[in-house]
């Protein structure tokens, strides 16, 4: 589950890190009320989207009146935010955050990541921090410190005191960086996070660290554990589609293609994306709807599919294996009679029964013009991406 930067803020305040104080405004005529409520001279205006990149996409800016801030908000607010992390079309701004801007010396990247090759969570620094973070990554591995966390003791003091050392800090600040990492570690074991990171985390000219940027996601499996934080989600940044999708417990996700596919696992799931790639289609969606395929379960998961106005045709995949193949089926007859198959919908069907599953299927041809079986899943993404592509 991820959240806002500003509820992310919010949490690591009342973990004992130091972050500049920050309202959280909905349209533009609060952001100018609240640049002067907070009566400082220079502040930043931030969209709140779960996204990053908002700096280069113009989504950070620098306001020095309240009037700067009415701007930045109005403009924010009427513009889709375009980066990196979203896809084309950009992501709608609902919330802003003004917050007192920082003078700052110098940015530095801290994050605690789950690394799942060494099997626990580690955290990954750079004196590079900033807006180029990935770049330098990508260029500069070495400018990158990693510290595993011991997977039962969790980050000990003298490696957080290493860490400090290699990034380049002393004295006082040494001592600060130190017990800020070691607070940011405890949280993120605590809240069973996927991801705690601080991008930048700055040295003011006047010598304080501070966070002015924070993203935390929390791993899902965990937030029955945590209440306090499932109350922090907010839906109303998530496609309606996937929430929908969620409630009859579809693991969906929607992406920027036009196949759409129907797939029982998450592997196969992924295999399928992977093939209708090769043969030079791109997928709608990734939907697992999980190892016993029911009516009522493929009914909706069409219903959710056809819903996307960019989708031209759909490649089911269902391996029979806890459920039967011929099941699968009517099915998936129950779901073209209900819901309409108005685009082509190749269907590939491995497993227990498969051959009654092809007879059934056959049968149907009548009231569903627009289904056709495949023998394999070559076939099947071929079918689908020649049907799509004539339309
Ligand atoms: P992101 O691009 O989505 O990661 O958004 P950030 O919150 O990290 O802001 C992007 C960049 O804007 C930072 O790396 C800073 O360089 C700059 N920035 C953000 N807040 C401040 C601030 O208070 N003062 C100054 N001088 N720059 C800021
Ligand atoms: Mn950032």
């Amino acid at each position: 589950m991820k959240i806002h930067e500003y509820q992310a803020r919010d949490l690591l305040s009342r973990a004992g890190i130091a972050v500049p104080p920050a309202r959280v405004v909905q349209t533009a005529a609060e952001a100018r009320q609240a640049f002067i409520e907070n009566g400082l001279a220079r502040q930043v205006v931030k969209a709140q989207v779960f996204a990053g990149g908002r700096g280069k996409a113009g989504f950070v800016k620098l306001v020095d009146s309240a009037d700067e801030a009415f701007k930045a908000a109005e403009f924010m607010l009427g513009n889709r935010m375009v980066s990196p992390q979203t896809g084309p079309d950009g992501i709608a701004v609902h919330r802003l955050l003004i917050a007192g801007a920082v003078d700052i010396a110098h940015e530095y990247y801290l994050g605690l990541v789950l690394d799942r090759a060494r099997a626990t969570a580690s955290v990954i620094a750079s004196a590079q921090g900033g807006v180029e973070i990935e770049t330098v990554a990508h260029e500069h591995p070495e400018a990158i410190i990693k510290e595993p966390l011991h997977p039962a003791l969790g980050l000990q003091p003298y490696q957080a005191r290493n860490t400090a050392v290699a990034l380049g800090f002393s004295g006082k600040q040494g001592q600060l960086f130190a017990d800020m990492l070691l607070k940011l570690s405890a949280f993120f074991v605590r809240y069973d996070c996927s991801i705690a990171e601080i991008n930048p985390l700055v040295i003011t000219r006047d010598g304080r660290l501070l966070a002015i940027d924070a993203k935390v996601n929390f791993d899902d499996n965990a937030l029955f554990r945590h209440p306090d934080i499932l109350a922090l989600k907010d839906d109303a940044e998530t496609d309606p589609l996937e929430i929908r999708a969620a409630e009859a417990n579809l693991n969906y996700i929607k992406l920027d293609g036009d196949i759409a596919c129907l797939v029982n696992g998450a592997g196969l799931a992924m295999a399928t994306m992977d093939v209708i790639q090769l043969h030079g289609g791109s997928p709608a969606n990734f939907l697992d709807v999980g190892g016993g395929v029911k009516a009522e379960g493929a009914v909706e998961a069409f219903r959710i599919l056809l819903a996307d106005k960019k989708v031209k045709g759909v490649l089911v995949n269902i391996f029979g294996g806890i459920a039967r193949c011929d099941l699968i089926a009517e099915a998936l007859i129950q779901a073209g009679n209900e819901v309409g198959f108005t685009v082509p919908v190749v269907v590939r069907l491995e497993g227990t029964n498969v051959q009654q599953a092809r007879d059934i299927l056959a049968g149907a041809k009548k009231s569903l013009p627009t289904l056709q079986t495949a023998t394999d899943l070559n076939d099947a993404a071929q079918k689908i991406v020649a049907a799509t592509r004539s339309k």
